[in-house]
């Protein structure tokens, strides 16, 4: 792999390791462990003087190069392949806290993140303190003397609020705390958390890299330093390696990602904006129209929209029911970057277990609803929006 090569050339010929058979397809590495040719080989591998693979909790040759184009994508030094999305999110957090910490976070996360740091990080004394991530005074409020780490998503979920993301690390690092980045609603393509200073990037990867429905994954994103010195040890004795088949599926997912985060940005963008026209939207929220209330903070931090939609119907509940269930092509699901088309009503699904207070916090109401764009034809979906919305009483 060139270094002057451009993204999506990486994405399709970056990290390969072919074998012997000099296989076009890359290969994929279903093993466990490694052999040595002698027994001062694998001395030699285990004093770390040979970079050969040991065991495939540690690495392997498939997931080494889902990581490198991973790498490439996001411009960092080192990345670590996770089973799923949380187990990313996981181990980013708890590898680098100890009893004592304090960690500040914007409310306004993705469900199971929200428990990690509110729920499961106070299990073993780490202290949290959630924000209304928009404001800034917010997070320099919530410093502490012992405040390690600052961790958001942005845009969020569901509801496409926008988060400082370089004001926030900048906060951080005058306060010595690290910054963890959620970067799954914006994309890799259009969103780069580690130039707006953030030290640790993480993914879903079941998300938009894969994109089609096929596997859970995630991945952790850092300089060499943080993933050497402060994952590693947490990475390698708890075990959330990902397995070397979905490597492969997700490496495949990399190939044709940008093809697809265009496309499904530029689809939701139409839809955003055919939606805002309609009698039976009371609101679109859209990080690329110019209406969204922080576009002013999205014009310095993303290069592109999003492939998400938020919007509320008038009619509540019953209205955002009927709608999900009269689309033809979109259908009702909680996945998201996916190349189908998945609509979702928040408050019944991923966000029913908080509090109606709390979701009236988010903005989530009894009539928002959640929308992916996929890669069908654009008209298509406009146009099923178009009969469905016709079964709604105006
Ligand atoms: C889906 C998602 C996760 C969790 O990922 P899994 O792969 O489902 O474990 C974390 N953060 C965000 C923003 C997500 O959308």
């Amino acid at each position: 792999m060139k270094n002057s090569w451009r993204p999506q050339t990486k994405l399709v010929h970056g990290g390969s390791l072919r074998s012997q058979f000099g296989e076009m397809s890359e290969g994929i590495f279903m093993t466990q462990g490694f052999l040595y040719e002698t027994s001062a080989d694998a001395e030699a591998r285990f004093k770390g003087e040979d970079d050969g693979f040991i065991y495939a909790r540690y690495g392997s040759p498939t997931n080494d190069m889902f990581e490198k184009r991973m790498c490439a994508l996001e411009g960092a030094e080192e990345a670590r392949a996770t089973a799923s999305g949380m187990a990313a999110v996981s181990a980013a957090i708890l590898c680098q806290l100890n009893a004592g910490d304090h960690i500040v976070a914007a409310r306004a996360l993705f469900g199971s993140c929200r428990w990690v740091v509110e729920t499961l990080a106070p299990k073993y004394g780490i202290e949290c303190t959630l924000v209304d991530g928009r404001d800034l005074k917010n997070w320099e409020a919530a410093i502490r003397p012992n405040t390690k780490l600052f961790f958001l998503e942005s845009p969020t979920n569901p509801t496409l609020e926008v988060v400082d993301v370089k004001g926030v690390c900048d906060l951080a690092h005058q306060a010595g705390a690290r910054v963890v980045v959620d970067n799954v609603f914006a994309t890799a393509l259009y969103q780069k958390p580690l130039e707006l200073g953030a030290d640790v990037v993480v993914y879903s990867a079941t998300k938009h890299i894969d994109g089609q429905g096929r596997c859970l994954g995630g991945v952790v994103l850092s300089s060499k330093e943080w993933i050497e010195e402060v994952l590693q040890d947490y990475f390698r004795h708890t075990g959330p390696a990902l397995s070397p088949f979905n490597a492969w599926l997700l490496m495949k997912g990399l190939e044709t990602f940008p093809l697809r985060v265009k496309q499904q940005t530029e689809t939701a963008g139409r839809l955003a904006d055919f939606l805002a026209g309609q009698k039976q939207i009371a609101k679109v929220i859209y990080p690329g129209r110019d209406d969204h209330p922080q576009a002013d903070i999205i014009k310095k931090q993303m290069t592109g929209g999003s492939s998400l939609i938020a919007f509320d119907l008038k009619g509540g509940k019953e209205a955002a029911f009927k709608l999900q269930d009269a689309l033809d092509i979109v259908s009702i699901s909680n996945n998201l970057g996916d190349a189908k088309s998945l609509i979702t009503h928040p408050a019944t699904t991923t966000h029913k277990n908080l509090s109606e207070d709390a979701r009236e916090e988010l903005g989530i109401t009894s009539g928002t609803i959640r929308f992916s764009a996929g890669i069908e034809d654009g008209d298509d979906l406009i146009a099923d929006f178009e009969q469905a919305l016709s079964k709604l009483p105006g």
